[in-house]
């Protein structure tokens, strides 16, 4: 046998649920129920799908989140294209890619957007639970608009999904909130913040050192647990926003309480990127370890700017795929069946062509059904045919047996509900039947 391959270290195949695996990671299934929950939810608010490619010029990155960011300084997948010389990168995160598209196709020429995408992002961390090197991302925008009811709009929108998945707010995921505001507040902000951590110079680790002159603010996002005590006290930017920015600030709060969305004002939240300024927003849940964040976002109004296009604010959040699939799979939530409605049992010998024209007379009506297919020595003994259909989950078997063929009928026998019920009905009528298959 010829040597097996393995996929990327921190990049992981997404099984369906029969598949047995080695690491814990959400099934496919969740996935799917995931992805029909989000575009439900974001329809309803108005959202449109837009895809932006997986590699971009590395400098939109460095341009875009800030060249001392964790996310630029370490983790970029980044290589030049051997054809032409190119400096490329596959994806850390989507805004700076959707920003890019804006920007290249005048997108906000007819007014504000409102987008989403999902996909895959790329980083290079240290692998471990709810941390990879390739993560998805569900990823939301709003751009165009300036004033807090969008900002609200998104924190809404993610709540929406949580309760569409069966989360409870409060309970699961919690809401912190703070706000950046805008450059000049943080130019104050960040001379207290050299001020206080240059008197505490010799309790910085080697990273917050550095980031000292060059971006202190990201001193606050270290996760290095040493720093926390330090961080805790340092000067808090809130104390440094004006009218304005708290304006802005209380308009956003007083919609959540309007709706009786409970949420904590933490002054520490910064968030990994440059380019936030006003509200900034994560939900963090205590299940996950210390990858308790799962979905993060915040204003950017100087991003579209700063890439090149025409000033113009925006907003908007990622939420990161495997952590969330992970949290529902851990607390064990209710998600609705993936299961066929029917498994269809061909006992050996039967001619085939009357039940595939069955089987797709009822698969165009709407019922999920698969058919028992065989190996190499026909489809297998009755017995191990019930097993399979047993397996499958299906609430129902269909039997194609030759009595019933040769009457023009197929029997429908009750496989869950424990009646073990049986039932001849008309192959000539599948229409009139097929309703009563599905859930
Ligand atoms: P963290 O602080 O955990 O490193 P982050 O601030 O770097 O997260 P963002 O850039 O805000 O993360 O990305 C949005 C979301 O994407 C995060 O809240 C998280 O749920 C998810 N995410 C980020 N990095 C990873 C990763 N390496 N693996 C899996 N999910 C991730
Ligand atoms: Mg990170």
């Amino acid at each position: 046998m010829a040597d097996k391959l393995s996929a990327v270290k921190g990049m992981n195949d997404i099984l369906p649920a029969s598949v047995p695996r080695t690491e814990k990671l959400p099934d496919s299934a969740l996935w799917q129920w995931f992805e029909t929950a989000v575009r439900d939810v974001l329809g309803r608010y108005g959202y449109q799908y837009l895809l932006t490619p997986i590699v971009e010029p590395t400098a939109l990155f460095v341009r875009g989140l800030g060249e001392v960011t964790d996310i630029v300084e370490k983790e970029m997948y980044s290589f030049t294209d051997s054809m032409n010389g190119d400096k490329l990168t596959l994806r850390p995160e989507a805004t700076a890619g959707i920003v890019r598209a804006v920007v290249e196709h005048n997108a906000l020429y007819n007014g504000p957007l409102r987008i989403w995408t999902v996909g895959p992002m790329f980083r290079h961390e240290r692998p471990q639970k709810g941390r990879y090197r390739q993560f998805h991302q569900l990823d939301v925008e709003a751009l165009g608009f300036a004033g807090p009811d969008v900002d609200a709009e998104m924190i809404l929108m993610a709540r929406a999904l949580w309760r569409e998945l069966g989360l409870v707010e409060g309970q699961h995921v919690r809401l912190e909130i703070n706000s950046l505001g805008q450059p000049d507040e943080r130019k104050a902000h960040r001379e207290a913040l050299v001020g206080y951590f240059e008197q505490h110079a010799q309790a910085l680790d080697a990273d917050s050192q550095r980031r000292l002159q060059s971006n202190p603010l990201r001193i606050l996002d270290s996760k290095n647990p040493a720093m926390q005590a330090l961080i805790e006290q340092a000067p808090k930017l809130i104390d440094f926003l004006g009218e304005a920015s708290l304006a802005h600030f209380d308009a956003v709060r007083a919609t959540l309480d309007a709706v009786g969305l409970a949420y904590r004002v933490n002054p520490r939240l910064v968030r990994g990127m440059d380019y936030y300024n006003l509200t900034v927003f994560e939900w963090v849940t205590d299940q996950l370890g210390s990858q308790g964040t799962v979905c993060g976002g915040g204003r950017y109004d100087g991003l579209i700017a700063q890439l090149g296009g025409k000033p113009a604010p925006a907003v908007g959040f990622g939420l990161g795929i495997e952590r969330l699939l992970l949290l529902i799979q851990e607390l064990q939530l209710p998600m609705p069946s993936q299961a066929p409605d029917a498994y269809a049992v061909v006992p050996p010998g039967t001619p085939l062509a009357p039940v595939v024209v069955a089987l797709e007379a009822l698969r165009a009506a709407g019922v999920r059904v698969v058919q028992h297919a065989g190996g190499p020595d026909g489809p297998g003994s009755m017995k191990s045919q019930f097993k399979k259909a047993d397996g499958s989950g299906a609430r129902h078997a269909l039997v194609f047996g030759a009595d019933e063929l040769a009457a023009g009928e197929v029997t429908l026998k009750a496989l869950r509900d424990g009646s073990g019920e049986q039932q001849r009905l008309p192959l000539a009528d599948v229409a009139a039947w097929a309703d009563r298959l599905r859930a």
